[in-house]
């Protein structure tokens, strides 16, 4: 279940709806009633955990604080052990950040953006350096320190995340996945979202053209080579401008600018050369290994059933001394090219990026 504790906010976000200038209704929860409401659909079945975030009306430790009170109730008087994820708010202090992580299983601090200038862009009562970055890292430095000690109560902890709203400050994927491998490098990250920003009417910035949803989608798949594929930062292929390409997913661009990999013998390429081949994932990685052993593969047929994406990984692969496929894959995204801005949505939100992650 998503709460949003209230939407009240005396903050400037420009691409929020419930901006402080935004004209929308306002209203808030108190603790008891989060608790109890999260607490009611839960014992129906409805809700297995509960997501909370809040607008950041006036003092923001107060608001934190409320926020703390919802939690408390949950586990101390409801006994509730099941997943919570409590996002921090801008301003909040030192110890409620410890409080969160004592009392949720997740931890989340929006960056918004990968650096000073640009958070500022965005919304001029946020710090990056003085505020934001340093609240994420003391929160995934206390979920490294409790999974490496197994949390004495024997509550879970699922490490923390951030969120970035993506191509509103002029910011370039290269500095956000900077970031974000630095930090997921340093276990103070479990993993990043990303909003491709979308104007809304009645905000500071609905004038601003909005970001291609391709680029959001290329930012997860390159987050994922970081994360799940052993890929390092500067592995990643990036564009003159410091984005990634948007005509093929980054595995694809990687393998395209190193030729020099390919093709990979299927029977004999050790697991960590197959994840590295597009359209073969962790699944179909492992299949590939565990079959080669026990039956006779003979083209791209028995690779498909193994849950190889054939149609991207044929280019890169060979049986028995024959490239399954001489040409590489065909563009993914021609409709879109390099640095297009795609038709905007016409789906306009009254909900803030926060409430989502
Ligand atoms: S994004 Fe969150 S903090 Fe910023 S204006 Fe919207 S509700 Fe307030």
């Amino acid at each position: 279940m998503r709460v949003m504790q209230t939407n009240a906010c005396s903050l400037s976000c420009g691409y929020c709806p419930t901006f402080c200038g935004g004209k929308v209704k306002r209203t808030g929860l108190a603790p008891e009633e989060v608790a109890t409401t999260f607490m009611e659909a839960h014992r129906k079945g409805l809700a297995q955990g509960l997501f909370l975030t809040s607008g950041v009306p006036g003092r923001a430790v107060r608001m934190m604080d409320r926020m703390l009170a919802s939690l408390q109730i949950l586990r101390q008087r409801e006994g509730f052990r099941g997943y919570v994820h409590v996002k921090v708010l801008p301003g909040a202090e030192t110890a409620q950040v410890e409080e969160a992580s004592r009392l949720a299983t997740r931890v989340s601090a929006n960056l918004e953006a990968p650096g000073d200038g640009y958070v500022r862009a965005l919304a001029r009562e946020k710090d990056f350096g003085g505020d934001l970055l340093p609240k994420l890292m003391l929160a995934g430095r206390l979920a490294r320190d409790s999974r490496e000690q197994r949390r004495r109560d024997g509550m879970p902890t699922a490490g923390t995340t951030t969120q970035f709203v993506v191509g509103a400050a002029g910011e370039r994927d290269r500095e956000t996945l900077g970031l974000v491998a630095r930090l997921e490098r340093e276990r103070m990250l479990h993993h990043a979202h990303f909003s491709a920003f979308q104007p809304v009417a009645g905000t500071p910035m609905e004038g601003a053209p909005g970001t291609p949803a391709v680029r959001k989608l290329r930012l997860y798949q390159a987050e994922h080579l970081l994360r799940q594929y052993g890929f390092g930062f500067d592995e990643l292929v990036f564009g003159e401008d410091g984005n990634l390409p948007l005509d093929d997913d980054p595995k694809t661009a990687w393998a395209l600018a190193h030729p020099e990999h390919f093709p990979l013998d299927v029977l004999h390429a050790p697991h960590e050369l197959l994840l590295r081949v597009p359209g073969l994932g962790p699944k179909a990685a492992a299949a590939v290994i565990a079959q080669r052993r026990r039956v006779v593969l003979r083209g791209a047929r028995d690779l498909r059933r193994l849950g190889v994406d054939t149609a991207r990984a044929a280019h890169f692969l060979a049986l028995r001394g024959r490239r399954l496929a001489p040409a590489p894959p065909a563009r993914q995204l021609r409709l879109f090219p390099h640095g297009q801005h795609l038709p905007q949505s016409p789906f306009k939100t009254a909900v803030p990026p926060c409430a989502y992650r």
